[in-house]
């Protein structure tokens, strides 16, 4: 389960529709639990991938490095990640789960059709290395 506020949720959407028709990229921070992560604030990023931004997303390292030690300075940890998918469904690729190597942490994906965010949904990497992770439907509750 996620738990993310409605700020932080509709900017993460809000996002999606201002890159379209490109993806939007960016990264979950708060505190993971047991069975639930704590959406506390988010990050945007910019997406790297100028070969095809329509459909891939990447994250710079060294932005990424650089978020994870502000939001340490804050109490929170990196515990997902979002894209969006311009005109096509909010399910995750098989780029999305080859490309995904932070296992228990969440991925959000909203579907942005003409410009407007429609669905979005979220899925847990799960599993136990490289080898066996899968990205599972998880729950989004807005709180
Ligand atoms: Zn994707």
């Amino acid at each position: 389960m996620l738990k993310i506020g409605q700020t932080e949720f509709d900017a993460i959407r809000g996002h999606g529709e201002e890159t379209y028709p490109h993806e939007c990229c960016g990264v979950l921070l708060g505190q993971m639990r047991k069975d639930e992560r704590v959406v506390t604030s988010i990050a945007r990023c910019g997406n790297t991938r100028v070969d095809s931004p329509q459909n891939r997303y990447h994250i710079d390292p060294r932005e990424l490095v650089r978020i994870q030690r502000q939001g340490r300075e804050r109490g929170e940890d990196i515990i997902g990640f979002y894209h969006s998918h311009p005109d096509y469904p909010a399910r995750w690729s098989q780029t999305d789960l080859a490309e995904a190597h932070w296992l228990g942490c969440s991925y959000i994906i909203t579907s942005v059709e003409k410009g407007k965010a429609t669905v979005t949904n979220s899925f847990e990497l799960t599993g136990n290395d490289e080898n066996d992770k899968k990205l599972a439907d998880e729950k989004i509750e807005v709180v």
